[in-house]
Parts: structure tokens; sequence; C-alpha cells
């Protein structure tokens, strides 16, 4: 069942794990927990700050955009040990496997209007989030790297952690990208 053309990690391994998901899902939280418990993680941000590949500030919403692809092109996890990787486009970088965090899309609106963002920018986050658009993104890309979602929405960041390292124990088992968003959440068919 499992695709044998990717190579499963272990957890003696250097790994490098790009955490993913709509802005809102909890990926910076679950890196800080992790960082709390022993991890190391970046921020894509901070990369792409260190590796100049970051663009102009956009006046519209006060951030420089990430020239993701270029980042990927100059930056490769050079730390041993398990690494994670917080960033909404990291599942664009040289990663060793991917942890895809979902959450219900009224909940990401009611947060990303706590952080400030305006209607426009909420709106466009909740519709990414609909349509599964990580996973829409990995097989444009044919990104064919361990995938593991995880729905986030009614869990505690610890939850989330101890799943997120209990898979990475386990081999990072994965079905390849085509079966992996067949599968994932589907928001149009799961909210009232
Ligand atoms: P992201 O980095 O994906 O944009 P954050 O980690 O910044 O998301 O989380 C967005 C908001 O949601 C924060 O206010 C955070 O405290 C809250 N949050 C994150 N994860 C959870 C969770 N598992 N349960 C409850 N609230 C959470
Ligand atoms: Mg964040």
């Amino acid at each position: 069942m499992f695709n044998g053309s990717v190579k499963w990690p272990t957890m003696a391994d250097d790994l490098c794990i790009a955490i993913t998901g709509t802005p809102g899902t909890g990926k910076t939280s679950i890196c800080e927990y992790m960082g709390e418990n022993g991890y190391a993680y970046y921020s894509v941000e901070t990369l792409a700050e260190e590796n100049g590949c970051l663009g102009e500030i956009d006046s519209e919403d006060d951030s420089a955009p990430v020239d993701i692809h270029e980042l990927a092109d100059k930056w490769q996890c050079e730390e041993a040990g398990v690494v994670f990787v917080d960033g909404h486009l990291s599942h664009l970088l040289d990663v060793e496997a991917i942890v895809v965090l979902r959450c219900n899309p009224k909940i990401i609106e009611t947060r990303l209007s706590q952080r400030g963002y305006r209607d426009k920018k909420i709106v466009a986050n909740m519709e990414w989030e609909m349509i599964s658009g990580v996973w829409s993104e990995m097989l444009e890309f044919e990104i064919e790297t361990p995938c593991l979602e995880v729905d986030s929405t009614e869990k505690t960041p610890q939850q989330i952690c101890e799943e997120i390292l209990d898979w990475i124990e386990e081999g990072c088992q994965s079905l390849n990208v085509e079966e992996n968003a067949t599968e994932a959440i589907d928001w149009l068919s799961t909210t009232s």
C-alpha cells in the first residue's frame, strides 16, 4: 500500500521536517513547542533573510515576500538531528518529510482576525484551506516526500507534537502525494 519509491527516514537519521499549512493552522505554536522540548527549528522567513531571498516590502501587507524557489536552491539543512522548519511555504524546501497542518476554516477566520489581518487576506487564507491549497501545490510540484496531515482543530499543541514525533519514530510512513491529496481533509464536505 505504501509507495516503495520513497526513502523512509528513521529517528536515527538527520531529519529536516517542514511544518506547513495555511496561516493560522498553528505551525509556529507547534515549532515553539518542539523547541521547548529540545528540538531545533527555523522559520522560513529567517532562512530567507539569512540567504538573501526576501523581496521588496509589500506596502499592502507590510511584509517582504519570500522567494521560496531561490531559497530552495540556496539552502540545505546542515544541522544534525531532527530539525523543524516553520512556514506556509516550507513544503517547497529541500526537506526529508512534510507535516501538513489543517484547521477548520472558521477557526482560521477567528485566529487571523485576532492577528489583525485585513478581511481580504482572511478570506484568501480561508479559501486556501477550504480548497486544500497546500496539497494542490504539492501535486503541482510533484513533491514525493513522506507527508503527514494533522487536523489540529481540536487538538492541543502537545497532542499534535506527540502525533508528529510518533510518526517520525515509526519511520514517516506515507502514501504517495496523489493518494495523500485524495485522502486529505475536505472542509467543503465536512463544514456545516
Ligand atoms: P501559524 O504559525 O500557522 O500562522 P500560530 O501558531 O501562530 O499559527 O497560531 C495561530 C493562533 O492560534 C495563535 O493565537 C495560537 O495561540 C493559536 N493556536 C495555535 N495552535 C493551537 C491549538 N492547537 N489549539 C488552540 N489554539 C492554537
Ligand atoms: Mg507562524
